[in-house]
């Protein structure tokens, strides 16, 4: 069967592209391996830049089951002592709390009711590019052609993996990969409402079990999200399920947590960051979301870089449709435009994780105290600031507080 597009994998970044390129009149597969609705593990923090997509601000505004399950307005950034608190209450939303079975649903709904084909349940085995054609094969020897594949399927995409031996890439480095283990649990609404509030608080403990990275408790409407992350290779050496429980303890002895609760159903995955692929586009294929590492190596979060890529890759691939051009040449401005909108962030961002792992209580500490560094941080946080222009304000101010602070002691 003939396609213009074939998108491997429907999460939000595949079914993004699959929704947008429909809505350009482009004839689209979307394929999954997996039967939807299908769950993900995932915090479901959708910060605020979200809304930037129509469809997803009118659902969050119009839609009645509980598409957005709540929102947050007060971010708590702890240090690893517990001795310091950045503690933030927002007027306007952080972010929007979901679930990804219901939310990644959602997302296929949109790209199907665009024009888009879905077939899941199916894994795509193989793909393939000739000068004339793109190939992609189903593990059940099904066989699609088509102009350009779209490589959507995550951290161990099928079609990166095709286009990091075609052009030689180098494979993926410790420190492009991390991981994140997470569990939900249905505490009740009344004792979120009592210990989160109505703001439902979310809170990040920086350096838990002394990885570089943190853990987390979102606070939904009846259910606590909580997990943690770090490198992969610094998560390899620790006893993940220990570690996790240490959390819940944590949590319990200070009232974060019914003394209740057990850990039933811990699960992980992967989260490739930034610059874990140098090119994201080669003839006959573009590559978004978690397949080409667009994720935040401060925070982990992927779903609107996921969603993003997955809305610039079809604006390149429905001019390349229009010139019948699929050559590498013609797709290459795809990069430009992601590199250009977030993706020197998304890099400067590894800069600010790397000074946070270094000296996390003195940036806790400092953010405490100073209004405006405290700003900094949630923005840095939720992704709502250019990091890569405001780099220097960021440290000159953090140096004008190590002063204030540790130098000469006020405050
Ligand atoms: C524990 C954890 C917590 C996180 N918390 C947050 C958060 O709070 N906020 C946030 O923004 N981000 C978060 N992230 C990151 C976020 O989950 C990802 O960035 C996001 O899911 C990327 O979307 P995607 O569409 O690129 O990939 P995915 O969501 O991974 O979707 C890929 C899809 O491809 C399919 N697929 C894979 N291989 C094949 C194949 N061979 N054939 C067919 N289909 C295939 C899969 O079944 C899947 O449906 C978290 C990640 C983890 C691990």
């Amino acid at each position: 069967m003939n396609y213009d597009v074939v998108v491997v994998g429907a999460g939000p970044a595949g079914s993004t592209a699959a929704k947008f390129l429909s809505e350009k009149g482009v004839k689209v597969l979307l394929i999954d391996k997996d039967k939807f609705p299908r769950d993900k593990p995932c915090g479901g923090g959708l910060c605020e830049h979200i809304t930037e997509f129509d469809h997803i601000r009118e659902k969050i505004e119009t839609d009645t089951s509980d598409f957005s399950d709540s929102i947050c307005m007060r971010g708590k950034i702890v240090s690893p002592s517990a001795q310091h608190t950045t503690d933030y209450l927002s007027e306007t939303p952080l972010f929007h709390n979901v679930r990804r079975k219901k939310f990644d649903y959602a997302l296929v709904q949109f790209a199907i009711d665009a024009g888009a084909e879905f077939l899941e349940n199916c894994k795509v085995k193989e793909v393939f590019t000739t000068q004339e054609k793109a190939v992609v094969k189903l593990a059940n020897s099904r066989e699609f052609i088509c102009k350009v594949i779209v490589g959507a399927g995550g951290a161990y995409d099928v079609v990166a993996n095709y286009l990091r031996k075609k052009e030689r890439l180098r494979e993926k480095r410790g420190k492009d990969f991390g991981m994140a283990v997470v569990e939900e649990f249905e505490v009740g609404e009344e004792f979120i409402d009592r210990v989160y509030g109505k703001e439902r608080t979310s809170m990040i403990n920086l350096k838990h079990a002394n990885l570089n990275g943190y853990a987390w408790v979102f606070s939904k409407h009846d259910i606590l999200n909580i997990g943690y992350g770090g490198f992969n290779d610094e998560m390899k050496k620790i006893d993940i399920k220990n570690e996790f429980k240490n959390y819940l303890d944590f949590l319990k002895r200070n009232g974060y947590l019914p003394k209740w609760i057990e850990s039933k159903k811990l699960k992980g995955a992967p989260v490739p960051f930034v610059g874990n692929i140098k090119k994201t586009y080669a003839d006959r294929i573009v590559i978004v979301g978690d397949a080409a590492g667009f994720v935040s190596p401060l925070t982990g979060e992927g779903i609107y870089y996921a969603m993003d890529s997955g809305k610039i890759a079809s604006e390149i691939i429905s001019k390349a449709l229009e010139k019948e051009d699929f050559g590498a040449q013609s797709l290459k401005s795809y990069q430009n435009i992601w590199r250009k909108r977030w993706g020197k962030d998304l890099e400067a961002l590894r800069f600010f994780h790397r000074m946070l792992m270094k000296w996390p209580e003195k940036f806790v500490k400092y953010g405490s105290r100073d209004e405006k560094l405290k700003k900094i941080f949630i923005a840095l946080f939720i992704g709502n600031i250019n990091t890569s222009r405001m780099k220097w304000k960021i440290i000159s101010r953090i140096v004008m507080d190590f002063f204030v602070y540790d130098v000469f002691r006020r405050g």
